[in-house]
This record gives C-alpha cells, structure tokens and sequence, in this order.
C-alpha cells in the first residue's frame, strides 16, 4: 500500500514534470503559446433561484447558473438562465446582457467578452431582478474556486423531440405550432432532421467528486406542465435529474444547442395534458449514462474567442405583397353550404358509420328503390356535396390562419428593417476551448441543420453549438429553408437574408481553427 505522502509527493513531482515538459514544447516551438496555460484550471459554481413568484403558481423553480473558469490570465463565465431569451422576447430585458457583464467586469475584473450568457428558452416567468441575481450567482462562484480536472463526451438521446417543420409534397414547407393547425396529412412528403447528441463537458475536484455538467443539447423546452404552473421545462427537470443524481454541490448547467426547428414529442397532443417532466428526466438519465464513460484530467488549454460579424438582413417586402394576393384569393375562393357547424357535425358522423345507408336503415333504401324512386338517394348526394365543400372551407380558413399569423411575423420585421435603414445585423459570436471542449454560440434560434453542418465541418472531435447566446435576433433558418418565407414561424420570425448561412457558416470554420 502506498503511503499518503508518497503519493502526493509523486503527484507533484508529476505536475512539476508536466510543466517544465510543456516549456520545452511551448520554447521549442511545437505548441502554439495560445493552447498552453501552465497554470492549473481552476473552477467555481453557483446558482440562484430567479422564479417569479408573484406570476401565478409555480410547478418547479427556475434557476440561473454560473460557471467561472480560470488558469492563469484568462477567466472565463458560463451563465445559463431558464429564461426564453437574453433580451428582445420575454421577461429578459435589453439592457440586462449588458448590466451583467459590467458589474462582472468591474467587480470581478472578467472581460464581458469572456461572459457567455445562453438562455435555455424555456418559456418560464423569470423575476424583474434577474440581473441582480444573476451577478450574484457570478460572485458566489468566484468565491468557491476550486483545481478541476476536466474531460468531454457525447450522450445520446432521441426519444424526446422531433423536427417541427414538415415537407410537403407541393414542394413548401409547414411547422407545427399552436398558433394554427397542422396541414392536412395527406399534404406531408416528410420530416426534417433532429440532432441526438449531448454534448457534454465535466469538471471534477482534485478528490474525484464533480463539481459541474455542462450539456449541450437541441430541443424546444415548451412542453409545458399538467396545469400550466410556472416551469424551467424540459431542460429544467434534467438538470435536477443530474444534480439530485451527482451529490450536494454538483452543478449542470443547460446549453441549449441548435433548437429552433426542433420540438418536444407529442407538443399538439390534445389527448393527455403536455408534461415535460418525463422527457427531462430521459434527458437527464442519458446525459448521466453517457457522463459515466467520460473521464476528466488535468488539461490546460483553455482559449476564449469573441468576435462581431454582420449578416445580411432579410427585405420581404415583395414577398408580403405576394401573400396577401394569396390571402385575397383564398378568401374569394371561399364557397357557402346549406350548412353549419351544428348540422355539419352529426352528419360527418352518420357518413362515416354508414356509407351505404347513412341516412335512414337498409330496407327504407331497399322499399325506396322498389318503388323507383332515389329519393334517399338524392339526398345523401346533396349532403356529400355540402359535407365536402365544408371541409374545404374549413381547409381554407385554416391555411388563412397560417398565413395571416406568418404575415403578422413579416411584417412586423419588416418594419423593423426600415426604422434601422442599416441593412445588415450585428452578431456576437464566441468560440470557447476548454480541454476536449469546444463550444461555439449564436445569439439567435439556429435550425438544426446549422449545427450539424458544423459539427461536420469541425476538426475537433467535441464541437458543440449553443444559440440563444449573448443577445436574441429571433430565428436563423438554413438558406433553404428561407426559400419557404411566409409558410412557417422559422422563416417568417427571422431578420436574415438567405446568404447569411454561407457567411456564418465560413466564419465557424475560421474560428474553429483557431481555437
Ligand atoms: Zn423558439
């Protein structure tokens, strides 16, 4: 058996040894000065509860959580909040992005462009001093900094979401929403891709223990909770899965990936009461699964990118002209019934028990028909008619209601493009290496594709893409999918230009190699 003190003598004379090896690589050239910080990575985790409690019931508790890294000069923050977005949509407000990150720096002395805030997007009520609470949470961790090893990994899980926009076969596109009702079946071709890894990212104490989760994972958190009480959502569940699963003090924070085309399973199910707790909790299990094969280490590269880039904004002004002519013509091609609602109904359910003889028993059509005459006949002909040219107005009003509740969305950032007369958006992008670890983000609703295509696109094994970081620019659908404007929410919520994608997309693959 190996004495106590022996065993931490070797285990400093190893790190001593590590150093001065990495010197020798840093000096003669074969690492780049940027990947080596000699000093040991050390971490600190917090968080704070920051439900409002004066917004109705609440089902379960929404938390923000920070993450401070350091080694040597560079520090780093990781904030996640089960909030909808960092400003622009919800209870966030504008100036809290900035609010935080200059209380960090003045404090803490953290730069703000090495504060990552990434909003869960769960569509919880937040409390009005979130920013406070946020800082506080910073400043709890910067207090409890302990060495860590740290180790990545990827999870799997695809029993939970599905993607949102469906294919039709006159070669548009639908989504699936509340806001209207889903086209009819017969119209759907197919379905779009979903992302089924986790990206995971650990940090343990020295003793073994882990200190933080950090998981990367694309899914819509709206499923919402039987009664309809204040919830973090999916996300929010999994990560108490986690932390009630890991021990006291063991914090994961939820990043939220490339979810903007991607919903919860069973999100239009009017059969059971939505809940999203199940689904966390799958969530949480796989991501506890895949976290027991990844193991941490001492590494010190650690790197920081933070950088602003323009993106083309979309002009729709002749794509808005174009659906209200289809709006106009939808509505002329409405057709009136002898119909209503109360007599339309009962006969849908007549037609469909008996096609033969809906309206009556067989042997009045058998005594009808032995007398020569059709009058049954006749009349359930004329109820066809009527029930079909119902249903079709029915069809009708329904694609009105997608359209007009698109056109709502084109227009409202339409006039948004003319007050700002600029023609391009600034984005702030961050690209973060811890260890293995490589994240880099997006301040808006990113389609999945986009972050599949990265992942491909990466040289690094452990790429993970977060969106609804640092700011909120609404939806940023593939190139193609912004072939579709005005048919569904992504590409109708969105202030991008088709060419965005190629010139994001160029951009990753530059900050990719350099971190
Ligand atoms: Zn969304």
């Amino acid at each position: 058996m190996m004495d106590t003190n022996v065993k931490t003598m070797y285990g400093s004379y190893k790190s001593m040894f590590i150093v001065l090896l990495l010197n020798v690589l840093v000096v003669g050239g074969f690492i780049p000065m940027s990947h080596v910080n000699a000093a040991q990575l050390r971490a600190g985790v917090a968080k704070v509860d920051i439900t409002d409690t004066t917004a109705g019931p609440v089902n379960d508790r929404l938390y923000v959580r920070a993450l401070l890294l350091n080694a040597g000069e560079t520090t780093a923050v990781i904030i996640t909040v089960d909030a909808v977005a960092i400003g622009e949509i919800g209870h966030i407000s504008n100036n809290y992005l900035g609010i935080v990150r200059s209380q960090i720096e003045n404090e803490l002395q953290i730069k703000p462009g090495n504060v990552l805030i990434n909003a869960s997007h769960c569509h919880g009520v937040v409390c009005s001093d979130v920013d406070r609470r946020t800082f506080q949470a910073v400043k709890e961790a910067s207090l409890n900094m302990v060495p860590v090893n740290v180790g990545a990994g990827i999870g799997y899980e695809d029993r939970i979401m599905e993607n949102r926009r469906l294919k039709l076969k006159n070669g548009q596109e639908a989504d699936v929403r509340h806001a209207y009702s889903l086209v009819p079946d017969e119209e759907v071709a197919g379905v779009g891709p979903v992302d089924p890894e986790i990206g995971i990212f650990r940090l343990d104490r020295k003793d073994g223990r882990t200190l933080a989760v950090v998981y990367n994972f694309a899914i819509h958190p709206i499923q919402g909770v039987p009664g309809g009480g204040n919830t973090a959502d999916i996300t929010g569940f999994a990560s108490q899965v986690i932390e009630d699963n890991l021990g006291e003090g063991t914090i994961a924070l939820f990043l939220q990936g490339c979810a903007g085309d991607i919903n919860p399973v069973w999100y239009k199910d009017v059969n059971h009461p939505r809940d999203a707790e199940p689904l966390g909790n799958m969530l949480g299990l796989s991501t506890l699964r895949a976290l027991r094969e990844i193991d941490s280490k001492r590494d010190v590269r650690f790197k920081v990118i933070n950088e602003v880039i323009a993106l083309p904004r979309a002009d729709n002004a002749q794509r808005i002209l174009t659906l209200e002519a289809e709006q106009e013509s939808l509505l002329q091609s409405l057709r009136g019934t002898s119909l209503n609602l109360k007599t339309f109904i009962p006969l849908v359910v007549k037609y469909n028990i008996s096609s033969k003889y809906p309206s009556y028993y067989s042997h009045a059509y058998m005594h009808d028909k032995g007398r020569g005459g059709d009058g049954l006949e006749k009349l359930d002909s004329e109820n066809r008619r009527n029930m079909s040219q119902y249903i079709q107005n029915i069809h009708i009003m329904e694609q009105l209601t997608r359209n007009q509740t698109n056109l709502a969305l084109l227009r409202k950032h339409q006039a948004g493009l003319i007050a700002d007369g600029k023609g391009t958006i600034d984005v702030e992008l961050l690209g973060l290496r811890i260890g293995e670890f490589v994240l880099l983000t997006f301040p808006g609703e990113l389609s999945v594709q986009i972050g599949l295509n990265i992942k491909n696109m990466s040289p690094h094994e452990f790429t993970f893409v977060a969106g609804y970081t640092n700011g909120y620019i609404y939806y940023a659908p593939t190139a193609e999918q912004l072939r579709n404007v005005g048919r569904a929410q992504e590409d109708s919520d969105c202030l991008l230009a088709p060419e965005w994608q190629k010139i994001y997309e160029e951009k990753m693959v530059a900050l990719l190699r350099k971190l």
